[in-house]
């Protein structure tokens, strides 16, 4: 797998490419490189200029696995999943 693919697929990029007429970008986001730092959410914020609580770009925190044994390592695993609004 090339470092392009870890981002998109060869044959979605040649797809995107081939169409005709307007383009129509979009934003991928590999969850597995989101570190949840939130820079995406006052990115939006500083250029969409909302007041103190309103956020247009969110990003959540999911928790996934168990503390089964407290004398073991727990299994879990955290994901941050960014949600823009896709305007
Ligand atoms: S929180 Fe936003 S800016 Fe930060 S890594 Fe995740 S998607 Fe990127």
């Amino acid at each position: 797998m090339s470092e392009r693919e870890t981002f998109m697929p060869d044959e979605v990029l040649a797809a995107s490419l081939a169409k005709k007429g307007p383009k129509q970008y979009t934003l991928w986001v590999d969850l597995e490189y989101c570190v949840g730092c939130h820079a995406c959410t006052m990115a939006c914020k500083a250029e969409n200029n909302t007041p103190l609580g309103v956020d247009y770009n969110r990003v959540t925190e999911v928790e996934i696995g168990e503390f089964k044994d407290p004398q073991k390592s727990p299994d879990v695993r955290v994901y941050f999943i960014p949600m823009p609004c896709m305007h």
